[in-house]
């Protein structure tokens, strides 16, 4: 008889988790408190316009890298029309100086090595370093749990040439690093390549998977592609609940049995799954009784990727001229939130994605970070009116900004969004509204958190919150592993 697998959330991890189950002959149903699968993974229509929310590169979208066969094995990615960008953003700072973080690393060192010629040296090491993480191949056949130790051997001896680099770049900050650059324009160029906090190994390796083309945007956005996923999860057989939140897991015997709705509704299951928020399944769904030393340790001191007041801007008219990542620094700071203000902004032209605005329109979008949730969640709650117009006097600040650095959108602001981090949380529920789960750092390193918990039979998780780093890939990777684990359990070989 066939297993069932009930899956918590429909983001990129459960939607994984469920379709490689379902290729593994497991009944599987997902319940998700959206109406859409794909978790942040997600886009939303205004009018005519279409705010792509989520993807800005998605590392396997080419064929140079092994993730693409990952990719494949979920949806066919020849059908993906991809764009592979030839600069990664442009930075600027207050004289005006601009520096093209190209794709190509060649052209990078060119371009560094012209702005910055007394860090030749810095330089060329990170160059070398990009090349050297474009030829390594990350493991992502099986996970260590289930892996043999003849794969583990294979994996280590495939690895052993880049463990030098994958040490070095993994211990130091990508602030840090930027610090040994003496030219201020480089410093600020590597320092805003990604969080300050995380290893610069994260960016060198962002850039290598550029560079060979593995890391583009899929047309279409962020929803069509989850949609394609979960497209693919419904062909092969698996259902999905909607607006189907999940209140309570339930667990007879210390094994993990069924799940209870908010609407009251129960199901019962051979194995429960969360895809969802790691510290709500933890502290809520199964109310603090079973947890691990590793979740404790993380969930005290452990430190997240912040939230965000995301602004998206329809604008009648093109802006073929401006750089679709381009971050300049502000003449004034701009005020956020009690505890957040802002002396930078980062200005995303989707001209790139026709599908997203009307012929000769643009959306624009800026994606502002703030560690400050529960002031919005407060706002939103207690206070709406003030609420509303607090996200109207920024979106106006930032049509204010871009009035003057790009030229003529006032006048032609057709449709205005802000989301801020209640509507993050009130969409997704990622604990403190953070939009990728643990933040990677030199102390963390890119590490995988346990799928079970002690003393919970039958009961698996999987998602950024499992997966330090987060990210797309790493969440479908994530869900295909929970997939391993389950297979392993019932001693079935695990086939796609
Ligand atoms: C603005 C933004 C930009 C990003 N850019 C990139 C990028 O360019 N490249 C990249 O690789 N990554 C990017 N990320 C990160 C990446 O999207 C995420 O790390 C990844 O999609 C997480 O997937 P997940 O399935 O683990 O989690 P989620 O997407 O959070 O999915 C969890 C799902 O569980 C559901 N859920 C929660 N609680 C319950 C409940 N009680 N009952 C039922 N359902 C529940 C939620 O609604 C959600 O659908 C970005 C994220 C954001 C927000």
């Amino acid at each position: 008889m066939r297993k069932k697998v009930l899956l918590i959330g429909g983001g990129m991890a459960g939607l994984s988790a469920g379709a490689y189950l379902q290729m593994n002959g497991f009944d599987t149903e997902i319940f998700e408190l959206n109406h859409t699968p794909g978790g942040v993974c997600t886009a939303w229509k205004r009018g005519d316009y279409t705010i792509d929310w989520c993807i800005h590169w998605l590392v396997g979208s080419g064929p140079s890298d092994s993730l693409y066969e990952r990719w494949n094995e979920l949806t066919d990615m020849s059908h993906v029309e991809v764009v592979n960008h030839e600069e990664f953003m442009r930075v600027e700072d207050l004289q005006g100086n601009q520096l093209r973080i190209y794709t190509n690393l060649d052209r990078l060192q060119a371009e560094m090595l012209e702005k910055a010629p007394e860090d030749a040296e810095k330089i060329r090491e990170f160059i070398r370093a990009c090349h050297e993480f474009a030829q390594m191949e990350m493991p992502n056949g099986e996970p260590m749990a289930t892996a043999n130790l003849w794969h583990k051997m294979k994996t280590l001896w495939k690895m052993l040439p880049h463990l030098g680099a994958l040490g070095k770049y993994s211990h130091v900050s990508t602030a840090d690093y930027a610090q040994g650059f003496q030219n201020p324009l480089l410093r600020r160029a590597i320092g805003h390549l990604f969080e300050p906090e995380i290893p610069i190994l994260f960016c060198m390796m962002t850039l290598a998977w550029m560079h060979k083309k593995a890391a583009g945007y899929p047309i279409g956005g962020s929803l069509q592609f989850a949609n394609r996923i979960a497209n693919r999860y419904e062909q092969l057989g698996g259902v999905f609940h909607y607006d189907s939140r999940v209140k309570k897991i339930l667990v007879e015997d210390d094994r993990a049995v069924g799940v209870q709705l908010a609407n009251g509704a129960s199901y019962r299951g051979d194995y429960i799954v969360s895809a969802a928020d790691g510290h709500a399944t933890i502290f809520e769904m199964l109310e603090g009784r079973y947890t691990a030393p590793e979740f404790e340790h993380y969930f005290s001191t452990g430190k997240t990727f912040p939230s965000l007041v995301y602004v998206a801007l329809g604008v009648g008219r093109t802006f073929h001229a401006v750089p679709h990542s381009y971050l300049f620094p502000l003449k004034e700071p701009l005020h956020i939130d009690p505890e957040t203000e802002i002396h930078d902004l980062h200005l995303r032209v989707h001209h790139f994605d026709p599908t997203l605005a009307p012929f000769g329109k643009t959306l624009l979008s800026t994606m502002i970070e703030t560690r400050n949730y529960s002031y919005w969640q407060d706002l939103q709650r207690d206070t709406p009116e003030l609420y509303e117009a607090e996200k109207q006097r920024i979106a106006d600040e930032v049509i204010r900004i871009l009035d003057h650095k790009i030229g003529d959108v006032r006048d032609f602001v057709e449709m205005t969004d802000v989301s801020t981090p209640a509507t993050l949380i009130g969409f997704t529920n990622n604990w403190k509204g953070s939009f990728e789960g643990w933040l990677v750092t030199p102390e963390t390193g890119f590490k995988e958190l346990p799928h079970t918990l002690p003393g919970l039979d039958h009961f698996y998780m999987c998602g950024h919150w499992i997966a330090v780093g987060g990210g797309i890939p790493t969440a479908m990777m994530s869900g295909r592993n929970v997939a391993q684990l389950i297979c392993k359990k019932e001693e079935k070989e695990f086939e796609v």
